[in-house]
């Protein structure tokens, strides 16, 4: 770190502690050219990506914007509230979690997508016909393959949680 003074670039750390609140770390610096002493602050940058959308338009995160996109495609659908907050709480970190300062609009989509199919799969193809801008039945069909081919590998007994093959037979 270069002294602000003299522009030495050998400074000492003499004291290093965190804030109270545990978010940043104040440093007391001496600089070993003029001895003068300064402090420095460092945290940790957590922001939202910027959202670029395809005609290059950048906008701010907004996390009611994404709300909208799942109760629309939820609309009276048997989906809890919380597993909505969940999912865009989930949608946030992964996207605090890329620590990019640009992300594509094209990419929150897929993971609302990527949410919607888990939560219900009405409202992932209500989603994805208006975000893929299906143009006829054949696109429609095309997902939903997709996800009967996908419940079909859920239903096969997977490696990590065999299926419970009763031993013993039950007595009556
Ligand atoms: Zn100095």
């Amino acid at each position: 770190m270069k002294c602000p003074f003299c522009g030495a670039t050998d400074t000492q750390v003499i004291d290093s502690r965190v804030s109270e609140e545990g978010d940043s770390i104040r440093r007391r610096r001496r600089c070993a050219g003029c001895s003068k002493r300064f402090t420095t602050y460092e945290t940790a940058e957590l922001r939202m990506p910027q959202v670029v959308k395809q005609n290059g338009i950048r906008e701010e995160f907004k996390r009611e914007k994404l709300r909208t996109s799942f109760v629309r495609a939820l609309h009276k659908r048997p989906v809890p509230t919380e597993y909505v907050d969940a999912a865009i709480q989930h949608i946030e970190q992964e996207l605090l979690g890329l620590g990019e300062r640009e992300v594509p609009a094209r990419r929150v989509g897929e993971m609302v997508m990527a949410a919607l199919y888990k939560l219900d799969k009405v409202a992932y193809i209500r989603f994805a016909s208006v975000y893929r801008s299906f143009q006829d039945v054949e696109d429609f069909r095309e997902v939903i393959q997709d996800i009967d081919s996908g419940a079909k590998r859920a239903k096969a007994p997977a490696k990590s949680t065999p299926k419970a093959t009763p031993k013993t037979t039950p007595t009556k």
